[in-house]
């Protein structure tokens, strides 16, 4: 039986370890580097058994030598298309990738999803020069500088909490009423003395400045809360305003959700026979590492229990 993972974040590395101890040939195919999320994560938290503030990236990176160890094939490539023809005689998964396709008896598709954008003015032009999605790879160029949080959830609460180590004061701006992350996420941020919650409030628009080298920078952030405008003077924004799903443009025959995941039943089946998805590939209401590991785990039993008998 051979398992091609699409995807190698922590659901896809997972799948590949326990493809392994089932006794399957396993190849991850992974467009960027093992560790998906991972890698732009501070901390890997609510892992049971690792400490709250254990580095994302070390684990990601002990995940991927376990994997490795264990006989996994790794391929540099992008999946574009996962099709599944149970007319085809041997081999029952067709794997399009941009560079070569393989064909195998059963894919995972772990692709992960993708950050949305928000759509305010400005957004576009000040991108990389002020705008930004992911604070662990950008905040260290705002140290000591004031910043905004765009969004109150659960990435927008971790970086928030990240980036008030080392800038002045972080902003966190959110439409809701309260912040809408975990509770432990959300009491932390309350805790800290230099985050500063503005609810009910609506971005307007990003500006920025023509720096010394003639590029723009950003200067501010245009609110509305309830009437009344504001501008808050601010070298970034990170926007965290949710994330949207890439599976289902991967493997479009099979069902998906209105936010573009592939659907799956409890054994992590998808509408089409031998394709599979796990992680934040798939619609799943708790799109945490753990969750991902435990997908990976129940798909690879799945495989094991319905196809290793007529293999
Ligand atoms: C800011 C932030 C902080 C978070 N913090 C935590 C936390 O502390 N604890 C926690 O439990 N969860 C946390 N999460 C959630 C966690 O990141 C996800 O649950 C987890 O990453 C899902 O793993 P995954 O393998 O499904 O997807 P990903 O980690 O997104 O991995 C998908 C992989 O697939 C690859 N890929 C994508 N498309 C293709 C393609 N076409 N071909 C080949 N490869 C492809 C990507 O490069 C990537 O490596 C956080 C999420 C965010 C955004």
């Amino acid at each position: 039986m051979h398992v091609v993972i699409a995807g190698g974040g922590f659901a896809g590395l997972s799948a590949a370890l326990y493809a392994r101890l089932y006794g399957f040939d396993a190849t991850i195919i992974e467009e960027l580097a093992p560790g998906g999320r991972c890698l732009d994560t501070r901390h890997a938290r609510f892992v049971p058994g690792l400490p709250v503030d254990a580095p994302a990236s070390e684990v990601a990176e002990r995940l991927e030598t376990q994997v490795r160890d264990m006989g996994v094939v790794f391929m540099s490539d992008r999946v574009t298309h996962v099709h599944s023809d149970p007319g085809e005689p041997d081999t029952r998964v067709r794997i399009v990738c941009e560079q070569e396709t393989l064909h195998a008896d059963a894919c995972i598709v772990a692709v992960g999803d993708a950050r949305r954008t928000a759509g305010i003015p400005g957004e576009e032009a000040l991108r990389g020069r002020g705008v930004s999605y992911c604070a662990t790879c950008d905040g260290p160029l705002f140290r000591g500088r004031d910043v905004c949080v765009i969004g109150g959830g659960d990435s927008a609460c971790d970086e928030a909490l990240f980036l008030s180590d080392i800038c002045q004061t972080v902003h966190v701006l959110c439409r809701s009423r309260d912040l809408t992350a975990m509770p432990a996420l959300r009491e932390e941020v309350q805790s800290r003395q230099n985050i500063r919650l503005h609810f009910n409030t609506e971005v307007r628009s990003f500006s920025g400045v023509e720096n010394s080298m003639g590029f723009q920078t950003m200067e501010s952030v245009h609110i509305r809360s309830g009437s009344e405008e504001h501008t808050i003077a601010a070298a970034a924004a990170f926007v965290f305003v949710g994330r949207q799903g890439i599976s289902a443009g991967i493997a479009d025959t099979c069902e998906s959700d209105t936010d573009g995941r592939l659907i799956t039943d409890a054994r992590m089946r998808t509408s089409i026979e031998r394709i599979y998805a796990i992680g934040s590939a798939r619609s799943n209401p708790v799109p945490q590492f753990v969750v991902g590991a435990a997908d990976g785990a129940i798909a690879v039993r799945d495989l094991y229990d319905r196809y290793t008998a007529d293999a």
